[in-house]
């Protein structure tokens, strides 16, 4: 393969066009950086859509999976393995909740598609869930993805789904009864556009989840795993949900999801009610490890909470932005005009990779080692571009 051109049209003919065609092909990546077949250089702020936690080819990271696949690559969860212990003993730990336990599987959706099934074993049957809200593309997961353009060619989905709008507790307070299993909620709708509830929505909702004996499930597939400069991204609220589900970042570039269950929920599966060949497999939690490792020995979450800062103040000074909303290092821009899908492109020209959530919306969400240098330089390139809209 030659070039880009090239590398599309091979994308064409063997793969399905669910993501459209990419139009840049690559082939390598360092830290914050990646190459096209063709050398071009980027500034990898989309980080494999806000997963990419420690960027590419981490040495750590590269080190971890190296030496787990010369010692055990794969073994099924039929047999225990260390890392698999290790890594579910360091989540318990950073739930802060010793009865915290840990399902493991490979991806974001099926991390939410555990926590529907540990739902149903309640006994009840209703799940709440959030309107904007994504959850993941498998049926059970789509099911409670309150964005109707992705369910309509889908349907029917699963039944008994309530869908309430996001950061509104007096809407929670109507449909939160008895009768009710689960609520799932993201601490941040990051594929929404990074959309943040206000300060107290989380712990309101515990509240009231409490009184009524209903699950909150937080789903913190995007904001885990320090992007948001807390382990989880709801922490701040002080509350303790009873599902936690992750994916993305956890692996640290490697497939990797985990359903975390917390005091009683945490024993309602039993041999038999749920699984995955892969789910915890030993390079990948070796690959989870050592991405932990890093994010604390190098202080990486409380550095991206004052990253957070220099990007709000100084996107906000281009004239196209209306507000800079979100997280640590989850971010969405919001412009003025519905020019989103046109800036993002224009951003590639000058060698940015970042994606629009919709026509308004630039999401960022670049690796946590991204350096200073690189940040000034993203600053730089989208003000060039923020330019040629305002013109
Ligand atoms: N949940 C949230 C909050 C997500 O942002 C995503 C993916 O964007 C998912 C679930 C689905 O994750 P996956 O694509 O790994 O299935």
């Amino acid at each position: 393969m030659k070039n880009n051109l090239e590398a599309s049209k091979l994308w064409e003919s063997g793969l399905q066009n669910n993501y459209g065609t990419p139009n840049i092909s690559l082939v390598k990546g360092v830290g914050a950086s990646v190459w096209d077949v063709e050398g071009n250089e980027y500034l990898d702020f989309l980080g494999g859509i806000a997963t990419n936690i420690l960027g590419h080819a981490h040495p750590k990271i590269v080190y971890a999976i190296t030496e787990q696949a010369k010692q055990l690559g794969h073994v099924s969860n039929l047999y225990s393995h260390p890392k698999v212990l290790e890594l579910a003993a360091k989540l318990q730990a950073m739930t802060g909740q010793e009865n915290a336990k840990v399902f493991f599987c490979n991806s974001g959706a099926e991390a939410n598609e555990a926590a529907l099934k540990l739902s149903r074993l309640t006994g009840r049957k209703r799940i709440v869930s959030t309107t904007g809200s994504f959850h993941g593309r498998t049926i059970g997961a789509l099911s409670i993805t309150g964005q109707s353009s992705k369910q309509k060619p889908f349907k029917p989905l699963l039944k008994n789904i309530v869908f309430i709008p996001y950061n509104d507790i007096t809407a929670a307070k109507k449909v939160i009864s008895r009768r009710v299993a689960m609520i799932i909620v993201e601490p941040i709708q990051g594929e929404n556009g990074v959309v943040v509830p206000d300060f107290g929505y989380l712990r309101a909702l515990r509240d009231l989840t409490k009184k009524h004996g209903v699950l909150l499930a937080l789903d913190c597939v995007q904001t885990g795993m320090g992007r948001t400069g807390e382990w989880f991204g709801y922490e701040s609220e002080g509350i303790v949900p009873d599902v936690i589900t992750l994916a993305k970042g956890l692996g640290g570039g490697l497939p990797l999801g985990a359903m975390i269950a917390i005091g009683d929920c945490a024993n309602l599966f039993t041999p038999g009610s749920h699984g995955s060949t892969f789910g915890g497999s030993p390079i990948a939690c070796a690959s989870a490890l050592a991405a932990i490792s890093v994010l604390e020995s190098d202080g990486l979450l409380a550095r991206n909470k004052s990253l957070e800062l220099t990007f709000k103040l100084e996107l906000s000074k281009n004239p196209i932005v209306s507000s800079v909303r979100g997280s640590g290092l989850l971010l969405g821009i919001v412009l003025k005009n519905e020019v989103a899908k046109d800036f993002v492109l224009k951003l590639q020209g000058v060698g940015v990779l970042a994606n629009a959530t919709s026509d308004s919306v630039i999401r960022i969400a670049p690796p946590l080692v991204v350096t200073d240098d690189q940040i000034n330089k993203f600053i730089e390139a989208f003000r060039k571009v923020a330019q040629t809209h305002e013109r």
